[in-house]
C-alpha cells in the first residue's frame, strides 16, 4: 500500500519547494519507510534536456539516461537513492502519450479531453512510479505555483487521487511569507491567497509550510492556521539555513514528521537521525576552507552547476575542510575584462560542462594557465574536451586544433562527433546519456581515486576525444586513464607531470552524495588542500 504526499507551492517560484519535498521524504525515510519522489514540470518540453541552464538551472542526468529537472538531484542526494526518467513528469510527456494513443485509435469514437484523458495519464504515471519503486511513500512535487495555467490539469489529477485513495494522500502547501523591510512585519496575505487558489479547485492542504527568512512569530502562525483552515500544529516554517541538509531535521524538530504520521495513522514510527546528523556536522565542523574557481559561462545563477557545487561540498566535508566556490566568468577572461592570472589565488579549478563556442576561448585560457602553473584542475565533459584542445594547441603545437562542435573545419579535429551521432537528426534526448561502465588503468591517478578497475559514471555528450590523436597526446604526457568498457572511448585523461590534472568525459557529480562523495571530487579537494598548505608555507 502506497501513501502519496503532494507538495504544491504558492506566491512565487524558487521558495525551496524541491528542498522541502526532499526533506519531507527524508523525514519519512528516517522513520524506516521506503520513499521515492516525483517532480512534475508543467512545461511542454518532453524533458529538461533542451532547456537553457541559465533560465532553468542544471539538467540532472539519471542512471537510466533521463535528462531531468534539477530537483531530481536534490531527491537523490537527500534520499541517497537512484531515481529514473519516470520520476520527472512533464506536460510534454503526457500530451505526447495521449496524442499518440489518439492517433492509434485507442479512443475511437471519443472526444479526447483534458479531463479525463490528460488527468488519467497523469495519474497513471504517478502510480507507475509507485508500482516500479515499490516505495511505501511517493512524494510528488507539483512544479510552478498554484494559479498557473499550466499546472491546472496536474492539480485536478492529484485532487482526484485523494478521492480514489482515501486516507492515503496528503497535501502540503508551501508559500512565501515576506518580511517588510520597514516594520519587520511577517506578511501572510500572499500565502492566504495562494491557499484560497488551491481551495477554489477543491484541494484543502493538510499542512502549510511558510517559507520565511526567520522562524514565524506565534501570532503569525495562528493567523495562517486560521485562514488556511488547519489546526495550529499543522503550520511549519522553512527558514533560512546555512546547509540545506539541515532542513529535514529542522522541520522534524518542529513536529512535522510526527504530524504527517499522525494524519496517516502511522503512530509508532520513531525517527532515527543518527547518520544524518553526523553528515550535517561534517559540513559544520571545518574551520579551514579551500577556495575553488568554477570557470563557467552560466555564472549568473548558482543553479546552473548545482550538482558540481554540492559534489565539491560533499568532498570537502569528508576531508574535514569547508569550500568557498567562486564563479569565474570565462566570457570576461575571453574578452580580456578579467585577467586569467586571477586563478592563481585559488586552491583548485573546475572547468564545468558546456555547449558551443561562447566562452570556450576563456575556458581554454583558464586551462592553459592552470596547467602551466600547477594549479589542481578538474575538467568535466566539455571541460575535458577543451583540455584536449588546449593541450593539442599549446603542447603539440597543432595550430587551430579544435572540437568540431566549435569549428567543423578545423585542420586538427582532436575532439569529434561520436560516430553513432552522425545519423542523429533530432536534438531531444539523443546524446550519449546515462550510466556506462568504464575500465580504469592500473597505476593512474583515476585508479588511485576509485581504487577499482571497473566503475560506472553518468554521461551526457555528443562529442568525444578523437582516437587518432591519443598516441601523440600520450607521447607528450597526456594519457587516457579510463576507457569505456564496451567501445574503448576515452573517459578519463590525466597529466602525470602535474600535481592534479584530471578530466573526465563523465559527470561524477551526479552520483555524489552527502556522506558518500565522488572520488574525483575528493581528489580535487585533497590536491587543493595540499596547495593551500604550500601557499601558507611560502607566504
Ligand atoms: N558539448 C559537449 C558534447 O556534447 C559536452 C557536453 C557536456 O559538457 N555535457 O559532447
Amino acid at each position: 500500500m502506497t501513501y502519496f504526499i503532494f507538495v504544491t507551492g504558492g506566491v512565487l517560484s524558487s521558495v525551496g519547494k524541491g528542498i522541502l519535498t526532499a526533506s519531507i521524504g527524508k523525514m519519512i525515510q528516517a522513520r524506516g519507510f521506503k520513499v521515492s519522489a516525483i517532480k512534475i514540470d508543467p512545461y511542454l518540453n518532453v524533458d529538461a534536456g533542451t532547456m537553457n541552464p541559465l533560465v532553468h538551472g542544471e539538467v540532472f542526468v539519471t542512471e537510466d539516461g533521463g535528462e531531468t529537472d534539477l530537483d531530481i538531484g536534490h531527491y537523490e542526494r537527500f534520499l541517497n537513492t537512484n531515481l529514473n526518467k519516470e520520476n520527472n513528469i512533464t506536460t510534454g510527456q503526457i500530451y505526447q502519450t495521449v496524442i499518440e494513443r489518439e492517433r492509434r485509435g485507442d479512443y475511437l469514437g471519443l472526444c479526447v479531453q483534458v479531463v479525463p484523458h490528460i488527468t488519467d495519464e497523469i495519474k497513471r504515471r504517478i502510480k507507475l512510479v509507485a508500482e516500479k519503486s515499490n516505495a511505501d511513500f511517493i512524494i510528488v512535487e507539483v512544479g510552478g505555483t498554484v494559479g498557473d495555467i499550466e499546472s491546472q490539469p496536474f492539480l485536478e489529477a492529484i485532487r482526484q487521487m485523494a478521492l480514489e485513495h482515501p486516507g492515503r494522500t496528503l497535501f502540503i502547501h508551501i508559500a512565501l511569507v515576506p518580511i517588510l523591510d520597514v516594520t519587520g512585519e511577517q506578511k501572510t496575505k500572499p500565502l492566504q491567497h495562494s491557499i484560497n487558489e488551491l481551495r477554489r479547485i477543491g484541494i484543502q492542504p493538510h499542512i502549510i509550510v511558510a517559507r520565511c527568512k526567520v522562524s514565524l512569530d506565534h501570532e503569525v502562525k495562528r493567523k495562517i492556521a486560521l485562514f488556511g483552515n488547519v489546526p495550529d500544529e499543522a503550520v511549519f516554517t522553512s527558514y533560512n539555513v546555512d546547509y540545506i541538509y539541515e532542513l529535514p531535521v529542522i522541520l522534524d524538530s518542529q513536529g512535522m514528521g510526527d504530524y504527517i504520521c499522525k494524519l496517516l495513522g502511522l503512530h509508532s514510527h520513531k525517527a532515527n537521525w543518527d547518520d544524518w546528523l553526523g553528515i550535517i556536522n561534517s559540513f559544520k565542523r571545518p574551520t579551514v576552507k579551500v577556495s575553488i574557481a568554477l570557470c563557467g559561462k552560466y555564472v549568473k545563477t548558482t543553479d546552473a552547476y548545482i550538482s558540481i557545487n554540492e559534489a565539491l561540498k560533499h568532498a570537502a566535508a569528508s576531508l574535514d575542510v569547508g569550500v568557498n566556490i567562486e564563479f569565474v566568468d570565462v566570457e570576461k577572461i575571453e574578452r580580456k575584462r578579467l585577467d586569467v592570472s586571477i586563478l592563481s589565488r585559488f586552491d583548485g579549478v573546475v572547468i564545468p560542462p558546456g555547449f558551443g563556442a561562447r566562452g570556450a576561448l576563456g575556458k581554454l585560457e583558464a586551462i592553459r594557465f592552470t596547467r602551466e602553473n600547477n594549479i589542481p584542475l578538474l575538467g568535466i565533459c566539455f571541460g575535458m574536451q577543451l583540455s584536449i584542445v588546449e593541450f593539442a594547441r599549446n603542447v603539440l603545437g597543432l595550430k587551430n586544433a579544435n572540437t568540431t562542435e566549435i569549428d567543423p573545419n578545423t585542420p586538427y579535429p582532436v575532439v569529434d562527433l561520436l560516430p553513432e551521432q552522425r545519423e542523429v537528426l533530432f536534438k531531444g534526448g539523443t546524446m550519449r546519456l546515462g550510466s556506462y561502465p568504464i575500465i580504469l588503468i592500473d597505476g593512474t591517478l583515476a585508479y588511485s581515486l576509485y581504487k577499482r578497475k571497473i566503475i560506472y559514471e553518468r554521461h551526457r555528450h555528443r562529442y568525444e576525444v578523437n582516437k587518432d590523436y591519443l598516441e601523440t597526446l600520450a607521447s607528450h604526457g597526456l594519457i587516457v586513464s579510463g576507457y569505456s568498457l564496451n567501445d574503448q572511448r576515452a573517459e578519463f585523461i590525466e597529466l602525470s607531470s602535474h600535481p592534479f590534472f584530471l578530466c573526465t568525459q563523465t559527470h561524477p557529480e551526479y552520483k555524489s552524495r552527502p556522506g558518500n562523495p565522488s572520488p574525483v571530487y575528493i581528489g580535487l579537494i585533497r590536491a587543493s588542500i595540499e596547495r593551500l598548505k604550500s601557499r601558507k608555507h611560502t607566504s
